[in-house]
């Protein structure tokens, strides 16, 4: 997609700072963090919604939540950590390509309206 930020930080059209990287996803830090450490996993391919997911992308999507728990350190998962994926307008998504937000880091309350 032209227009998409994600789809530009994941071809280094844009630069940031990727964390890490394979061949499936990119994790950086969100620029606006929720919780002590707030990263983002952005599968390299385009889509917005899990509702759009290929039976192919469904296991890119499963190999990268397999991923995530192995970079303990990296994203300081050693005290439990939280997974979300916002989807569409009411769940207040903004950028419409499907990411999963990694916060960690601190003892989290529970407030799904946020
Ligand atoms: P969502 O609201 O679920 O679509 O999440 C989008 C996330 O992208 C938000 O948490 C933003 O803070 C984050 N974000 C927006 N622009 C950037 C950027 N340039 N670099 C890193 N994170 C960003
Ligand atoms: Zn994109």
């Amino acid at each position: 997609m032209s227009d998409c930020l994600f789809c530009k930080f994941v071809s280094g059209e844009f630069a940031t700072t990727k964390v890490f990287e394979n061949d499936d996803f990119i994790i950086i830090r969100d620029i606006n963090p929720q919780a002590a450490n707030h990263f983002l996993a952005i599968p390299k391919k385009h889509y917005k919604l899990l509702a759009d997911m290929t039976e192919e992308d469904s296991l890119t999507l499963g190999r990268i939540l397999k991923t995530i728990p192995t970079l303990e350190d990296l994203l300081g998962l050693n005290g439990g950590y939280r997974l979300v994926i916002n989807q569409g307008d009411d769940a207040g998504q903004t950028v419409h390509h499907l990411h999963i937000h990694i916060l960690s880091g601190q003892k989290m309350g529970w407030n799904p309206a946020g």
